[in-house]
């Protein structure tokens, strides 16, 4: 699922826009994260004549630990994902980075500690390389789009399109030779799952940030690229603090702890052994899951 056109989250870092935020007692430095980020007792919804979808989160990412959360479409995910990032405060409850409320840090103060993939991401009509580093301009040196880019699987795409990272990249596909492949301003189109391919380098670009959230970085990838993306991604996780969101079970399943949502609570909470163990709805996915990618003839693919 993919909404190129509709630009809700991903801003650069610097430009985005809280809507309707107040930030209380004026701007103060955050510092840098040493014990982790808390959710407590967090309610959420839209709007007042909509359902809650956060009913009394209690949640602690500890620093330096990966965490995984996982879900059924619409459990809250993605929503978890925005509060964390300050796009909406909590209606009830509240954030905490260490010690420090959300509500008492702008948000781009906050979002220049993290670095973040939504699952609804931005794709601009840019080159390449500008899409990969838009934010983050400091980082524009090649050596540091490369090597983002080869984590997130798309050098080798980069690299055959016309003029490489020079590309200029269009969201608009034009039909019938109107600015077709002979015009050099038109763009070259990308296909979804390309288009994820940058939007998880721009994300993993900001390697220094404190905590790396990837919400659904797979998602629009065939089961092989899948595989490849979460192979690399499970090395670069490794020692960093980091929040992953997938459907994909056996991608989280190396998670330091693995974090269940089910109708806006969090029902279960362990490492995947603890969970399995525990024979609840995780295991129940997770088996269901493995039973269909079992290397069946017929049945190969998921
Ligand atoms: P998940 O990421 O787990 O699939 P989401 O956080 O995207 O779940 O959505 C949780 C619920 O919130 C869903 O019912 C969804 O329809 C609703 N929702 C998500 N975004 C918005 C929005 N911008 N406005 C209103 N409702 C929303
Ligand atoms: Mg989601």
């Amino acid at each position: 699922m993919f909404s190129y056109h509709v630009a809700v989250t991903e801003l650069p870092d610097d430009l985005a826009l809280p809507r309707a935020l107040t930030t209380r007692e004026g701007p103060r430095n955050l510092p840098a994260l040493r014990r982790g980020v808390e959710l407590r007792d967090v309610w959420f919804r839209y709007d007042e004549r909509q359902p809650w979808v956060l009913k009394g989160v209690d949640l602690f990412i500890p620093f330096g630990r990966s965490l995984a959360l996982v879900g059924l479409n619409g459990a809250g995910k993605s929503t978890l994902i925005k509060l964390l990032c300050r796009f909406y405060d909590p209606v009830r409850g509240s954030v905490h980075w260490d010690g420090t409320d959300l509500r008492d840090v702008p948000p781009p103060e906050l979002r220049a500690r993290m670095a973040v993939l939504f699952q609804d991401f931005m794709s601009y009509d840019l080159t390449a390389r500008e899409n990969i580093g838009v934010g983050a301009l400091e980082l524009l040196g090649d050596d540091e789009i490369r090597r983002a880019a080869g984590l997130a699987g798309a050098h080798e795409l980069v690299t055959a399109l016309p003029r490489g990272y020079d590309t200029l990249l269009s969201r608009i596909f034009f039909a019938d030779g109107e600015g077709g492949e002979d015009d050099p301003a038109a763009g070259t189109t990308l296909s979804g799952g390309q288009w994820q391919r940058l939007a998880l380098a721009r994300a993993l670009l900001r390697q220094s940030r404190d905590l790396l959230v990837l919400d659904e970085p797979s998602a629009g990838l065939d089961a092989q690229a899948e595989y490849e993306v979460h192979a690399r991604l499970r090395a670069h996780r490794a020692g960093r603090m980091s929040l992953l969101v997938s459907h994909r079970l056996s991608a989280v399943r190396e998670a330091d702890v693995i974090v269940l949502l089910d109708g806006g609570r969090i029902t279960e909470q362990g490492t995947h052994d603890e969970l399995m163990a525990a024979g609840g709805a995780y295991e129940r996915l997770f088996t269901v899951q493995a039973r269909g990618y079992l290397p069946q003839p017929a049945a190969a693919e998921s």
